[in-house]
């Protein structure tokens, strides 16, 4: 019991490790598409050139000239840029919007994009089934975010992510004025498996947020439900989405002002794609990794706009975690074991539920099986069922 903390930091440094090492086997199987579209250049723009010219100077494509000057023809290519009554600010702005748009179609791993949507369906139907039969136990959880990591982070990689699609979104919108269909679909599709099942694609299905539950528990001592090697602390709702608001706002905002994307510098996701990262980033994600040992899922409390986005959304989840009061008798273990405050709002009927990741450990621990992931409404506790127990 000793030596708790060496078997905790041995096995925290060998996941970190195989992570990072596998990623960058995977990354180089895949191989080619960069997946990130390269960052807007300022255009080279004299009202006295030629269409063609233009497009030469820049190293435009005549697809993108097309679009934006509406040509019918290869030969309007011979028309000048002043015909065309376009101001430098108009110009640049609609020409980085489509070559934002080219870029992003050219720079997909569009076979990899599929599969990973076809896995994610299968896996979390299983985990949707897993979790109404009440099957996750600590155990099996533990392997199964090991699973999850390897899957959709390692060999499936960075891109896409649910947090990806928001903050790319955001930016395409923010910087050039565009929106790329294809990420407005898959940012849907992730929103349709909230609607559904609460946030179970964060909990079994996002690459990252997968890693840092799967390092919490790695602390997580379950007898005690606390941390094996110092102390796991819950900071408070109030504080962490406070912070998770403020960053989406600033994010946006630059976006906006300056066409820059903050949180490319810092993305958590690209420890699955270890060539792309920076100084900045291994800091980053490091002291994320380090704190997830003893705050759960510090990245998606704090500062994923996904997590944001999300947790406005389980508000009309059609599956959520339920509390059935007749067979409830107050022993308030679910919310000890709970890792975050979302079962210290749901178990008192409160009406700001922090976000809930559907990881199953609530229903794990209740002694009475009063606790279900099902349809319907939450009901409120009769008055007093909580009166001297400490609440
Ligand atoms: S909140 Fe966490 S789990 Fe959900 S998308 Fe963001 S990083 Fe992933
Ligand atoms: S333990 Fe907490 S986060 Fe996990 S399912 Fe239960 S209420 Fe949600």
């Amino acid at each position: 019991m000793k030596n708790k903390w060496i078997e905790v930091i041995f096995y925290f440094a060998i996941s970190v490790t195989l992570v990072v090492l596998l990623s960058q086997v995977s990354v180089k199987i895949w191989g080619g598409k960069p997946e990130k579209a390269p960052a807007a250049k300022k255009l080279i723009i004299d009202q006295e050139m030629t269409l063609k010219e233009f497009g030469k100077e820049n190293n435009i494509q005549n697809i993108v000239l097309k679009r934006v000057f509406k040509l019918t023809s290869p030969k309007e290519l011979s028309k000048k840029l002043a015909s065309f009554n376009m101001s430098e600010k108009e110009l640049q702005q609609k020409i980085s919007g489509s070559l934002a748009i080219e870029s992003e179609k050219a720079v997909k791993n569009w076979q990899k994009i599929l599969i990973k949507f076809f896995v994610w369906f299968l896996y979390l139907s299983f985990f949707f089934i897993l979790t109404r039969k009440k099957r996750v136990k600590t155990g099996l959880r533990i392997v199964l975010y090991a699973t999850g990591v390897f899957i959709f982070g390692i060999i499936l990689g960075a891109e896409p992510s649910p947090m990806g699609t928001v903050k790319d979104a955001i930016f395409l919108y923010s910087s050039h004025r565009v929106i790329f269909l294809p990420r407005l679909i898959a940012f849907s599709v992730f929103i349709l498996f909230v609607f559904i099942a609460n946030k179970a694609i964060c909990a079994w299905g996002c690459q990252f947020g997968l890693l840092q539950d799967f390092i919490f528990r790695l602390n997580r001592d379950k007898k005690t439900m606390n941390g094996k090697f110092l102390k796991q602390f819950k900071p408070s709702f109030a504080l962490s989405n406070s912070i998770r608001i403020a960053f989406f706002v600033i994010f946006t905002l630059i976006a906006i002002l300056w066409s820059l994307d903050i949180i490319e510098k810092i993305d958590p996701f690209k420890i699955f794609n270890p060539g792309s990262l920076t100084i900045t980033a291994i800091v980053f994600i490091g002291g994320i990794l380090i704190l997830s040992l003893f705050t759960y899922r510090p990245w998606c409390t704090f500062f994923c706009p996904f997590g944001l986005v999300g947790w406005l959304v389980e508000k009309i989840s059609i599956f959520k975690i339920k509390v059935n009061y007749d067979k409830c008798i107050s022993c308030k273990l679910c919310e000890k074991s709970c890792p975050s405050h979302a079962m210290s709002a749901i178990l008192y009927g409160k009406k700001n539920i922090p976000d809930c990741f559907s990881c199953s450990s609530c229903i794990e621990v209740c002694p009475t099986d009063a606790i279900d992931f099902s349809l319907g409404k939450r009901t409120k506790p009769p008055k007093d069922k909580f009166k001297n127990k400490d609440t």
